[in-house]
């Protein structure tokens, strides 16, 4: 039984890919009056930051037999975009095959249907409530939630899942930072309007050299851009591209690694050496460790995660996190041309006059600077997850009343292994949960699909489980 047998109520607050699948699971899976609702501030359902780009040149950066939103049915959204490309035709250039990289807006219209499908395949009394608008403030009590929405409006549930993703990034620390509020200085990388206006001859500027920056120096590339794109990063490392390649045994048990990172890296190091001269692609090697690597960063202690983050994790980046060949083309086309030019350093000041903006920047290592004269600078250093740092609302107002804490890293929010918050004092929340990059401190590889639809499930099998909430 139910409380007064009236429905439950879960909140989910975030409609990306997160917050939708969690939705699609209790759907599906419901056996027992539900009410769910699903709040996102996008006009858009289903695909939250990553696939509500507009631009057809953004791709994934999972190959199509990877990114089914099921674990249980890895083929499902390649089906699903297949039988798209028969009924619509010309949905992609070539056919769609298990390798292929789908644009990501197709990719969001995928997790709208899986969201809609579901909804239509629920009993009569499991029922979903999409809101549009923006949650601010929760409160908890003794009998679930109080969640406050931007408008003035209160709704109750009994349960709440924050699905809130991809926080922007912030500024870049620098000592005057009155250039970040002029206006050829864009903050948030991933707004519509981030490449609006700009003179195709001008210059650019792109902080930061990783997936972010690489998405938008393709939608330049895309609406005609000519002029020079600069980009600077600390290491001035760039994602290496994706290669089919044939799979690499596993050769580490979590059991058998050090807990020491320096021993742990020397140790990959060494196999892919190994594998190189074997005729294997070192990419091979680390995909074999994707299985393993979240125990693996788990049994390492505090400190050595920190001296991961510290040393090892750009390197990491770029090699793990790859982008697709077909927009690794064009960049190398980029570079080779000389359009792009990627600086290594670290942006000392901003001198803007009526034209354009000189940015200095000091070159890594050295003590030299070099000044590069644009006509925008766009933040493209990826994004923020130290919720220590964050101004939203709602995030505020979760800190100030200590219902939720940041993980030792603060990498990400202090999570139980069943996605409950734990609040200031250490408390496993019986209200809050999470999922996907939030849980970032405790899993660390928790920012994709083949992560996040697992998280989702079970998220969703542990809500339906503990039903009888009163
Ligand atoms: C640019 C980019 C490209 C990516 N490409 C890939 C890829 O190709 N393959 C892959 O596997 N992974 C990719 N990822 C990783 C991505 O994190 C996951 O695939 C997944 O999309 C994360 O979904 P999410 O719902 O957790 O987060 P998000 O997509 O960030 O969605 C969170 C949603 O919550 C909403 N929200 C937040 N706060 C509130 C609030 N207070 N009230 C109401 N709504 C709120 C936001 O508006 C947003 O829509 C990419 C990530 C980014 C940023």
């Amino acid at each position: 039984m139910t409380k007064n047998n009236l429905p439950i109520s879960i909140a989910i607050i975030g409609g990306g890919f997160s917050g939708s699948i969690v939705a699609a699971h209790l759907l599906i899976n419901a056996t027992f009056p539900l009410n769910i609702k699903l709040i996102e501030r996008r006009p858009t359902f289903g695909r939250g930051v990553a696939y509500g780009t507009k631009y057809g040149c953004h791709l994934l950066n999972v190959p199509a037999a990877k990114m089914s939103a099921f674990p249980d049915d890895p083929e499902h959204f390649l089906r699903w975009v297949q039988k798209e490309e028969q009924s619509r035709g010309n949905l992609m250039p070539s056919v769609v095959k298990p390798d292929t990289f789908v644009p990501r807006k197709i990719y969001g219209e995928y997790v709208q249907a899986v969201l809609d499908e579901a909804e239509a395949a629920a009993k009569e009394n499991v029922q979903l409530e999409r809101i549009k608008n923006e949650a601010v403030s929760i409160s908890p009590d003794a009998n679930g939630a109080t969640v406050s929405l931007s408008t003035g409006q209160t709704l109750r549930a009994d349960k709440i899942v924050l699905a809130l993703g991809n926080f922007p990034p912030t500024d870049p620390a620098i000592q005057d930072k009155s250039f970040y509020t002029s206006l050829r200085y864009v903050s948030y990388p991933w707004s519509p309007h981030a490449l609006s206006d700009i003179d195709p001859n001008d210059a650019v500027l792109l902080i930061g050299s990783g997936l972010t920056m690489l998405d938008l120096a393709v939608a330049l590339k895309e609406q005609g851009h000519a002029g020079a794109i600069h980009v600077v990063s600390r290491h001035g490392l760039l994602p290496y591209p994706h290669k089919f390649t044939t799979p690499y045994p596993a050769f580490l048990s979590v059991e058998g690694a050090p807990k020491a990172i320096r021993s742990l890296v020397r140790l990959v190091r060494e196999e892919v050496k190994n594998a190189i001269a074997r005729g294997y692609d070192w990419r091979a090697v680390l995909d074999s460790l994707r299985p393993i690597t979240q125990q693996l960063w788990q049994q390492l202690p505090l400190e050595e995660q920190r001296r991961f983050l510290r040393h090892v994790r750009i390197y990491w980046e770029v090699h793990r996190h790859r982008v697709s060949p077909g927009v690794a083309d064009i960049v190398a086309e980029m570079l080779h041309s000389e359009q792009m030019v990627v600086h290594a350093g670290r942006i000392q000041a901003y001198d803007e006059d009526d034209e354009a903006v000189d940015v200095a920047i000091r070159k890594r290592h050295t003590t030299d600077i070099e000044v590069v004269r644009v006509a925008r600078v766009i933040n493209s250093t990826g994004t923020e997850c130290d919720y220590r740092k964050f101004g939203h609302p709602l995030i505020q107002n979760l800190r100030s009343h200590g219902f939720i804490r940041s993980d030792a890293l603060a990498i990400g929010l202090d999570v139980s292994p069943n996605g409950a918050l734990l609040d200031v004092d250490g408390v496993v929340s019986q209200i809050l949960y999470t999922l996907g990059p939030p849980r970032q401190g405790r899993l660390w590889e928790t920012t994709a699909v083949p992560e996040i639809r697992v998280q989702a499930q079970e998220l969703a099998q542990e809500l339906l489980r503990s039903r009888n909430y009163s």
